[in-house]
């Protein structure tokens, strides 16, 4: 095996360093690029190093490979990256973000526990926590993230997890990480902040309070469509220790094809999120100014309600950009239907910039009374934006917002 760098200089890596050379392990042909091991299972010298390998007992220098299901030299070369780059301890990676969510909150939640989340939450966050984990005999209760009495309230109960997404999907309503994370500590609960849409570049809540952060890989990480993946970081004792275990027996596993596509993707993603933030500022700037949109929510504009928070806890705004279209569905159907360049999509954090309708898709199965809770209105959009020119976005917004003109 080639010498690795100096462990010194690896530990001093910025970020930028981290996502092109974190955790590569070289193999006897010295490889320039991250090898793929797109294998299932190991072999093993004899009847003796198998039984070995399986044994719990032996020392982390000779812990190896037994089958993919449970762990696999490229998944593992990506979890070391991503895990390096948050800050964690360690990392464990997902078929997807939905497998990452699921999995840190299975793995720890049991009948009659309780957990306390912010409501504003990705569609499929938000079934697992109000209809998947109450069927279990988890009592689950929502709080307005944004409101720290609620939170107070809500935490004077003795509570086993606390989950937040922020900013959050759709509305980039944001939840104080920090001051949660104080109350959340209180009340004995491990607090599972879903940091997709800050990514890791823009906020860490590890070092803000929080005890695990999950990923959405499909996201930035990979950002050009193309795979499926998610990620759970955390403490080592509490990855090896309860969330292992749940994983090797339930397999939510990222195949080794698509850890290798991500641990290329992540190469670019500071480059990526720099240029898609760069035009999503350009963006929001102009969408604030148009008379035919009611309202813009992005993180990095003083009009934002918690535009101070998002100072202090991130450190830029953000890819995406939300807002409502003044004239309900059909203005923002109008808006839509106008763009040349921009495809409607219901991903986010790509390349190409995709935009999309949440009353109507992600967030169409909530009830109305939620919806308006949440701040999704019949004229709210949802803008990611992508590494495009951004005069081109600019002209294929104003061919939109001529469109919602003609369409009042
Ligand atoms: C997309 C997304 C998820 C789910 O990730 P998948 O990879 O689609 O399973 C979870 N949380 C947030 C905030 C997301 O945007």
């Amino acid at each position: 095996m080639p010498a690795n760098k100096s462990d010194t200089i690896r530990k001093s890596w910025r970020a930028a360093t981290r996502v092109v050379r974190e955790g590569t392990h070289r193999s006897e042909w010295f490889e320039t690029s991250e090898a793929l091991y797109l294998n299932s299972g190991f072999v093993y010298d004899s009847a003796f190093d198998a039984e070995a390998a399986f044994s719990s007992k032996a020392p982390a220098k000779d812990q190896r490979f037994v089958y993919s299901r449970f762990g696999n030299p490229t998944n593992q070369m990506l979890e070391k990256r991503l895990a390096a780059l948050e800050g964690a301890e360690a990392c464990k990676v997902t078929a997807s973000g939905m497998a990452a969510v699921f999995a840190a909150l299975a793995c720890q939640l049991k009948a009659g526990d309780r957990i306390v989340s912010a409501r504003a939450l990705f569609g499929s966050c938000h079934y697992i926590v109000t209809e998947l984990l109450p069927r279990w005999g988890i009592e689950s209760v929502l709080v307005d993230g944004g409101d720290l009495d609620q939170w107070k309230t809500a935490l004077a109960k003795p509570t086993k997890a606390v989950f937040l997404e922020t900013p959050s999907n759709p509305m980039l309503d944001l939840v104080d990480i920090k001051a949660v994370s104080k109350l959340a500590h209180k009340a004995g609960a491990c607090v599972v902040a879903d940091n997709v849409f800050a990514t890791p570049m823009y906020q860490k809540p590890i070092a803000l309070g929080a005890d695990v952060v999950i990923y959405s890989a499909t996201k930035h990480i990979d950002g050009q469509g193309r795979v499926l993946g998610g990620a759970v970081l955390g403490r080592q004792k509490w990855v090896d220790e309860t969330l292992v275990p749940f994983l090797r027996h339930t397999g939510p596993t990222l195949s080794a094809f698509n850890a290798w596509v991500l641990l290329k993707g992540i190469e670019t993603l500071p480059l990526r999120v720099e240029a898609q933030t760069r035009n999503a500022l350009i963006i929001a700037k102009r969408l604030e100014k148009a008379r035919e949109i009611e309202r813009v929510y992005y993180p990095g504009l003083k009009s934002h309600p918690q535009y101070a928070l998002a100072r202090k806890q991130m450190k830029s705004g953000s890819t995406l950009v939300a807002f409502d279209v003044k004239g309900g569905k059909k203005a923002a159907f109008a808006f839509q239907d106008a763009l040349q360049t921009i495809d409607i999509s219901n991903n986010l954090g790509d390349v190409k910039s995709l935009i999309s309708h949440p009353a109507t898709t992600t967030h169409q199965r909530l009830p109305a009374e939620e919806k308006a809770r949440l701040g999704i209105g019949p004229g709210s959009l949802r803008l990611s934006l992508g590494i495009e020119d951004p005069a081109d976005l600019l002209e294929d917004i104003e061919r939109a917002l001529a469109a919602v003109r003609k369409a009042r």
